[in-house]
């Protein structure tokens, strides 16, 4: 039988090449390291963690938790090998980064049916199945086969990400429903800042502390998605004038037009998530939580995701690939890992897991492994894969992308209904 080809060995690559010898298949695994690396890659070894060592919490309160003991259901390579190398750090899962990668090219070498070849693959193979797992990175040989795969607008190369709220946590007695001049209904929520508010919090985001560029990252920003404290220091009303602007809403509360506003929208298909619009952002995460909280209506807001901009290969998957996560207009190509817009070393593996799994079941002739949303690994994949309105941006881990629990049930107990309910199903499944 032909090979699978997986191209990258980071660890959506290493996984899904596991996934497939697990399903006793051939599999060429290319990688171009040491011949060429990308500007944060180092080291020969596959499967290389380009910054943090950590995997972050193992607590089932968590979302990483949860993800956790679903890829371990799921067969992980990644966690197999994090924990023969992990290293004291509280609850949370951190590994020794040499040792992990050694382990992980050991392992990937001993499996059966599987050929590393280190080369660069500068263009997608014209034949059999392909599962493209190439990260934030990617070359930029493939990058430009890819761009061209798809359309020229469903490739970003960087990642300007506002933060989301959970719809739960925004205060709706302050949040008012509607749309600029009243066109498309209360599509939106918003809080209304009066000058004194809005002055307070832009002194805030001007003082507030942000992430330094990497070498690589050049400040090249679109003007259509500029930071929200880039815009700041514009000048003192350019946000009032900008993504803060009130034109064309009144506050029900006040029966007047706020000094500005700050626009929230629905982010998920459930209404579960919100977004703050125009708020991407390189403020450090806590200063995000504290600043952002600052908007009224936002004061008890729960994150589940932070803004950020950073440089980052994706591709417009709601638009291109099927919930498999094979592309809708060629299905022998997957695409897995960072590149189909999961954000996050875990949530990666996990989509590599996914694609190994069904680029297996297709060269099979069975059926694609499509999990619930209510798995975390199903919500990822389905929040990655829907069309929906407005920009896409990549999504990690976090609760909220769930499918809500059915019926009203105390706060507390929500968070260990969901997990038990993921493992319940997922274990039902495999
Ligand atoms: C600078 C940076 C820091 C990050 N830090 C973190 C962090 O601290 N925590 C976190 O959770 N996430 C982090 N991420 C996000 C993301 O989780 C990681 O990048 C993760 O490694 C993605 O996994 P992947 O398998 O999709 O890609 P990668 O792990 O990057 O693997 C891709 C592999 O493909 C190879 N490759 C690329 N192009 C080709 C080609 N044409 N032919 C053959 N091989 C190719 C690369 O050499 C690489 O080995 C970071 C991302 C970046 C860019």
């Amino acid at each position: 039988m032909e090979p699978i080809t997986v191209i990258g060995g980071g660890l959506a690559g290493c996984e899904a090449a596991a996934r497939i010898a697990a399903a006793g298949l051939p599999c060429r695994l290319l990688e171009m390291k040491p011949h060429r690396f990308s500007p944060a890659h180092q080291s020969e070894q596959l499967a290389e963690l380009v910054c943090s060592n950590s995997f972050k919490s193992e607590s089932l309160t968590n979302a990483h938790g949860l993800l956790k003991a679903e890829m371990k259901l799921l067969g992980s390579l990644v966690l197999a090998m994090a924990e023969e190398t992990r290293v004291p750090a509280g609850s949370a899962l951190a590994v020794d980064r040499e040792r992990f990668a050694d382990h992980m090219t050991h392992a990937v070498e001993q499996l059966p049916g599987v050929e590393i070849v280190r080369e660069e693959a500068a263009s997608i193979p014209a034949a059999g199945i392909v599962i493209v797992a190439t990260g934030p990175l990617t070359s930029a040989a493939l990058a430009q086969a890819v761009r061209e795969l798809c359309h020229r607008e469903a490739l970003s190369f960087y990642d300007a990400i506002a933060p989301i709220v959970t719809a739960e946590s925004i205060d709706q007695s302050i949040a008012f429903r509607a749309s600029r001049y009243d066109q498309g209904g209360g599509d939106y929520l918003n809080c209304p800042m009066t000058r004194e508010e809005y002055e307070r919090f832009y002194q805030a985001l001007l003082a507030g502390r942000k992430v330094p560029l990497r070498e690589f990252e050049a400040p090249n920003y679109f003007e259509g998605c500029l930071p929200i404290e880039v815009m700041a220091e514009r000048g003192p009303e350019t946000l009032a004038f900008g993504p803060m602007k009130p034109v064309g809403l009144t506050d029900p509360r006040t029966g007047q037009r706020p000094y500005a506003v700050v626009q929230l929208r629905q982010d998920d298909l459930a209404g579960t998530l919100y977004s703050l619009v125009g708020f991407q952002t390189r403020l450090a995460y806590p200063e995000q939580e504290r600043i952002f909280r600052m908007i009224p209506g936002l004061a008890h807001a729960e994150f589940v995701r932070l803004g950020s901009v950073h440089r980052n290969t994706f591709i417009h998957s709601p638009s291109l690939l099927h919930p498999d996560l094979s592309l809708r207009s060629d299905p022998r190509l997957f695409f897995a890992g960072q590149i189909t817009g999961v954000e996050g070393y875990l949530e990666s593996a996990a989509a590599g897991i996914i694609a190994g799994i069904n680029a297996g079941r297709r060269a099979l002739g069975r059926e694609p492994l499509v999990l619930p949303a209510t798995t975390l690994i199903g919500a990822l994949v389905r929040y990655v894969t829907t069309q929906r309105e407005g920009p896409f941006s990549p999504m990690a881990a976090n609760f909220g992308i769930l499918d809500p629990l059915a019926g009203p049930g105390p706060k507390h107990q929500r968070k260990p209904k969901l997990v038990e309910r993921s493992l319940a199903h997922l274990r039902s499944l495999i």
